[in-house]
């Protein structure tokens, strides 16, 4: 097969689309519209925020609007990982808040049983399970790091454990691998299928939804906020911004988000000889553990889901349709996982696809309120928001409330993010700060430049 092979035929879209894109199901925004509570975003965040919101309250008069369709965002097109961390993984957490960490901990575990909890309750077929993730090592200088990881989830009470190179071929087979650890904790989802089933749980409460109403200006008036759209205006008493990594409405997080684009294949569906031959029994969450890592997983129907990586920003942070397909990152991708599972040698890939993830340089959400404490946001889930998404939404009303909550009064909660520098010094920050982690990855030492970035508590990730 030659290189240009790999890409011919392949579908432009994510695996989780079936055949095609889900239509918009819903009216654009028409005229005037009054409520009580506007969410702008249809993904993960927003509906969150419309269910918890009719949760507390369910006479409660909630719109969610969205720019394009329900999923339309990183919501529909993720990987599925469902990972109960709210602090971008434990080494990270412990790193940043190791005196909330326990909180931190009890809280997303909280957050997980929960969701697992109202996805059965409303009959939500997303192909939730709890199977765990694997992190695996694939060069000599990252199993030392590897352990000290396994340590720390001892340290915290958390289940893992750590396999020799022996031990990972006999779970998954690859000649990458060096070692690995399994936690036990996490799992995985149909990631659209778990958004559309919160969009029917949300309008189930009462909730009205408009597609294809991209916001254009929000504002303040004497009784509340009033947003435009190209269609229609509306007035409402409180506004949730879930609008993740695009344009955000209020200019004062602007400087806080970039958007990054995430690049992603799956294959064909995998005969019994081909998934014999990788073994992978437990059928978990992968990942590598370089700086620039590899996500990857098998979906219901038995494909390889292939993703990350090769993290691109756009100069001037373009979040448009047209970067989702980018030959150059997708024949990486593929080149990796060829070199990965090489007795996969003749399997195709079927999807391709990207989508751009909202990240901060803390690798955790932004949260604030602005317009006189009417609007709320929660975005910068920097790539693991699934699973925290309902967290951040939930922050995001506590802070409309006004409620002091134990979420409010988390330092990640209370204090914000090192900002971006603006453009044109965006780009070429970002482009040091790729060289410098992807020459950590060859070499196994941290540079000054990063070592510098610690220090004040500054990173890039996807
Ligand atoms: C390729 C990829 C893989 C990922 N893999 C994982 C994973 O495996 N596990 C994990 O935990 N996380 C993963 N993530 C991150 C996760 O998908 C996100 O954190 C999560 O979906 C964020 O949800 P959201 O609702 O905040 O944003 P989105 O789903 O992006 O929703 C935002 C919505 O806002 C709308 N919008 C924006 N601006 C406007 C406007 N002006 N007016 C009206 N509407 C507007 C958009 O149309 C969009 O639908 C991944 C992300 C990507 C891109």
């Amino acid at each position: 097969m030659t290189r240009r092979d790999e890409l011919v035929g392949v579908r432009p879209y994510p695996v989780w689309h079936g055949d095609g894109l889900p239509p918009a199901r819903s009216a654009p925004l028409a005229g005037e519209v009054t409520c009580d509570l506007l969410v702008v975003g249809a993904g993960l965040t927003g509906l969150w925020a419309a269910i918890e919101a009719l949760r507390a309250d369910p006479d409660r008069d909630v719109v969610v609007i969205d720019a394009s369709h329900v999923g339309f965002g990183a919501s529909g097109r993720n990987g599925g990982f469902v990972s109960a961390s709210l602090s971008h993984g434990l080494g990270h957490g412990h790193a940043t808040w190791p005196t909330e960490m326990s909180t931190l901990l009890r809280l997303g575990d909280e957050n997980v049983r929960e969701i697992d909890a109202f996805v059965t309750q409303e009959g939500i077929a997303a192909g939730l399970r709890w199977c765990g993730q694997s992190m695996v090592a694939t060069r000599p200088h990252e199993v030392a790091g590897l352990r000290e990881l396994h340590e720390l989830h001892q340290h915290y009470g958390r289940e893992s454990v750590f396999l020799t190179r022996d031990e990972m071929q006999s779970d998954v087979r690859s000649p990458t691998y060096l070692a690995g650890i399994h936690a036990s904790s996490g799992g995985l989802v149909d990631p659209l299928a778990l958004t559309l089933g919160l969009r029917d749980a949300a309008v189930r409460r009462g909730a009205r939804i408009h597609e294809n109403s991209p916001v254009t200006s929000i504002s303040r008036d004497p009784t509340g906020v009033v947003i435009r759209t190209s269609t229609g205006r509306l007035h409402a008493d409180k506004v949730v911004l879930a609008t993740n990594a695009f344009r955000p409405l209020l200019r004062r997080i602007r400087s806080y988000v970039l958007p990054v684009w995430d690049h992603v294949l799956a294959t064909d569906p995998l005969d019994a000889e081909q998934l014999a031959s990788i073994g992978w029994d437990q059928n978990q969450g992968m990942r590598d553990s370089g700086n620039q890592f590899h996500y990857y997983r098998r979906t219901d129907d038995d494909r390889i889901l292939w993703g990350g990586y090769d993290a691109i920003y756009y100069f001037g942070g373009k979040t448009d349709e047209g970067r989702v397909l980018r030959d150059q990152s997708h024949r990486l991708l593929a080149d990796h996982f060829r070199a990965t599972f090489p007795q996969l040698g003749g399997l195709r890939f079927s999807h391709r696809w990207a989508g751009a993830i909202d990240t901060t340089s803390r690798f955790t959400p932004l949260f604030g309120t602005g317009l006189g404490g009417r609007v709320a946001y929660a975005v910068g889930f920097t790539g693991l928001g699934v699973a925290s998404s309902r967290f951040g939404a939930r922050v995001a009303l506590d802070l409309l409330a006004g409620e002091v909550t134990e979420r409010t009064e988390l330092s990640m909660v209370r204090r914000k993010p090192v900002p971006f520098p603006p453009e044109p010094l965006t780009w070429p920050t970002v482009q040091l700060t790729r060289a410098a982690l992807a020459r950590e990855d060859r070499n196994g030492r941290r540079g000054r430049l990063l070592r510098l970035m610690d220090r004040f508590g500054v990173g890039f990730d996807s």
